[in-house]
């Protein structure tokens, strides 16, 4: 149970001008790291419970487990989303599903953004396939764990904490996120639908 910090899959001034080095170094290296810390944490103090049969800080641990595992989970998506040649419009089967489930690129990328535009405080965008129900969702998150629908697999994610965007963006999340539009790596979400259908 020992989590690690993934590597990028790019150097940390591949997204310049849309993600500046200094910002991807601290989200990476700083803020992602202490969800994996936190993670390890987690799980290293609920199988010491276990062992000594002590469950009087389990519902604590049990939500470090979930927040610190999400937002692992969540930015190694993240990364693995953005690319220096990214960009442009889906093709392939992202782009055939969502036309079907989500009434084309232009009114996907127009509900995603307002999502994304409309959270308060700390969370998530995800553009989601939910096996069971067989079709694409939009879903936000609060902080990282918060109003999941289980059984949706996140394709592309998009970070909306202040920490994501606030040293290069400052206020403007609507420039953020129209500069993070630039990133997207559709290959890398056409290899997620893949493997989730
Ligand atoms: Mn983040």
């Amino acid at each position: 149970m020992n989590y690690s910090l993934p590597e990028l899959p790019y150097p940390y001034e591949a997204l310049e001008p849309h993600y500046s080095e200094q910002m991807l170094r601290l989200h990476h290296g700083a803020h992602h790291k202490a969800y994996v810390d936190g993670l390890n944490k987690a799980e290293t103090r609920l199988q010491e419970a276990r062992k000594e049969g002590d469950f009087s800080l389990v519902k604590h641990w049990e939500r470090e487990l979930a927040f610190h595992g999400s937002g692992h989970m969540l930015h190694t998506l993240f990364w693995e989303n953005m690319s220096p040649q990214g960009g442009g419009s889906p093709e392939g089967p992202a782009a055939k599903q969502i036309e079907k489930d989500l009434e084309g690129f232009e009114a996907f990328k127009k509900q995603f953004s307002a999502a994304a535009a409309a959270l308060e405080g700390s969370g998530w965008v995800l553009l989601c396939w939910h096996k069971r129900f067989h079709r694409l969702m939009i879903l936000t998150s609060e902080k990282h764990q918060n109003l999941t629908l289980w059984g949706a697999e996140p394709l592309l994610v998009l970070d909306m904490w202040e920490h994501a965007y606030y040293l290069q963006y400052h206020n403007k999340k609507a420039d953020f996120i129209e500069a993070w539009w630039n990133l997207v790596n559709w290959d890398d979400v056409n290899r997620k639908l893949e493997e989730a259908y």
